[in-house]
């Protein structure tokens, strides 16, 4: 198969529905159009189903369960870790077609798929460690016992911007727990989330454990919602679509775990190296062109290091190297949808209407006139009536603030309804501890602008979200605690 005029290794109808073990096509024959962002033109199509598919993939994943938690920990390991070796050997092919599909450059396309080759090898060794516990009883003649047990049927809900690394949270842990799945691909990103199910396929999960149906968001993620196998959705997007879903899952009290949208601050203490800080601030920033769930939205810099830094980080946006995300050394390509061009464009225009400047970018890139283009903007005078300090921005934009004392910065950066990321350049000991303990946010890079890793628990507080993905805490997500009292 060729797209955009790179012949793929991964066989032509692998591009497809994935349900009970089988590719298939969408019953009534529909199909959809993957579209390129860097230039709007049509990638390829592939099957998109709907209520009947997402139904006949759950019940594949339903018959499949009872031999899938028999299995040892030990057997379902070995299956995850060789998942892993599949992802790492195809690693190429699926990052290029990431990046055709989402405009993520290359580099970070590959380093996104060989994150999800490292969680599956964390969720391979962490079903071992699910213990269980043996509890003293406070009367002789009673044990009492803690016993950990898959939840049962799990559906994994994921957006387009990391279409690989969050599926491969939900499913390591769901799979290493015991349970079995059906994923739902984003509409917009389905290539390289089939391509990377070939690679299951061929690690040889039993027919049904892992099934895959693209199609509309709310007939296919209705259908896992009604159901009443579904046991639990795993959901990655939006805040205002994961207070939906909570609505709908209300009825049947369906289990509901959501990683949802951010609004990241950062703090820059004076006692940094400012140009090495500027440089950090502008790599984190722009990273996938700031549609980052923990992309840094807000940074507070203080005031006696204020012009050196502005400067500082003005250049270093200037020098980012902005063009076809397949070019190597690209630093920045297109955004992902038209929509969110325009999104960004609505809050560069609030923001300057209310006094902010544009320090750079602030456009559509000239000489870019297909595809879905911003250039890296920088703003300043920035103050809270604009609509970019309290509502997620998913875009390049990277708005400077200023502040004087560590108590006043602190209180403005949790002056969010949002609790996902939050960031800390100082090398000052007690003014590191102070934030690290005193930010209301589930993740905190103290000089780390890119803390996500298998190994730490990644989740939200406040309207961020519920639950945690990855760590020692992810597996038991998918993991009912039953209590058993026995009397001798
Ligand atoms: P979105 O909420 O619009 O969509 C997310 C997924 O849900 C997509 O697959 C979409 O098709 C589907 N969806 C949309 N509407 C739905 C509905 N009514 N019912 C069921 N499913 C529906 O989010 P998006 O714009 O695609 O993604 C960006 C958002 O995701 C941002 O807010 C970002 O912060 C968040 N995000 C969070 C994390 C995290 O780990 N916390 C990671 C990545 C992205």
């Amino acid at each position: 198969m060729l797209v955009a005029g790179h012949a793929l290794a991964t066989p032509a109808e692998r591009f497809g529905l994935y349900v009970g073990g089988q590719w298939c096509q969408a019953a009534d024959g529909r199909r959809i159009e993957v579209i390129n962002p860097a230039n709007e033109e049509v990638l390829a199509s592939v099957p998109y189903g709907g209520q009947a598919e997402a139904r006949r993939a759950l019940e594949a994943a339903a018959a499949a369960g009872p031999g899938w938690r028999e299995l040892t920990a030990y057997d379902r390991g070995a299956l995850l870790r060789r998942a892993g070796e599949l992802t790492r050997e195809r690693c190429d092919e699926i990052a290029l077609l990431m990046s055709l599909e989402e405009g993520k450059t290359l580099a970070g396309a590959r380093a996104e798929v060989l994150q999800a080759a490292a969680t599956l090898d964390w969720f391979a060794e962490e079903g071992k460690r699910v213990y269980g516990r043996i509890v003293p009883p406070s009367v002789g003649s009673k044990r009492l016992w803690v016993l950990h047990q898959p939840i049962g049927v799990v559906a994994a809900v994921t957006p387009w911007n990391f279409p690989i690394a969050l599926q491969s949270r939900k499913l390591g842990a769901a799979l290493a727990a015991g349970c079995t799945t059906v994923s739902r691909p984003a509409s917009g990103t389905p290539l390289c989330t089939m391509a990377w199910f070939s690679c299951l396929h061929e690690a040889g999960f039993p027919p049904g454990v892992i099934n895959l149906v693209a199609g509309p968001p709310d007939t296919v993620v209705g259908e896992f919602i009604d159901h009443p196998v579904c046991r639990k959705i795993s959901f990655t997007g939006s805040t205002a679509v994961g207070k939906e879903l909570l609505q709908r899952c209300a009825p049947q009290l369906k289990k509901l775990e959501l990683e949802l949208g951010g609004h990241a601050p950062v703090l820059v203490f004076p006692d940094v190296d400012v140009a090495a800080a500027a440089k950090e601030c502008v790599v984190g920033k722009f990273r996938n062109m700031g549609q980052v769930c923990i992309s840094p939205t807000r940074f507070y810099v203080h005031r006696s290091i204020r012009e050196e830094f502005t400067a500082a980080v003005v250049a270093a946006v200037q020098q980012l190297k902005l063009g076809d995300p397949l070019t190597p050394g690209c630093e920045a390509g297109p955004l992902f949808e038209r929509r969110n061009v325009e999104s960004v464009e609505r809050f560069v225009a609030d923001a300057v209407a209310k006094g902010a400047r544009v320090l750079a970018g602030g456009r559509r890139p000239p000489g870019f006139d297909r595809g879905y283009w911003y250039e890296p903007t920088v703003l300043d005078q920035i103050d809270r009536t604009m609509r970019l300090t309290c509502e997620e921005v998913f875009g390049p934009i990277l708005p400077l603030l200023t502040f004087d004392t560590v108590d006043e910065v602190l209180a403005a950066a949790n002056d969010t309804t949002y609790g996902l990321a939050a960031y800390v350049l100082t090398r000052d000991l007690s003014t590191a501890i102070r934030c690290a303990e005193g930010l209301e946010y589930g993740i905190i890079g103290l000089n780390d602008p890119v803390p996500a890793t298998p190994q730490m628990p990644f989740g939200g507080m406040k309207e961020s979200g519920l639950g945690r993905e990855m760590g020692a805490e992810g597996i038991y997500e998918y993991l009912e605690t039953k209590m058993v009292s026995v009397g001798l």
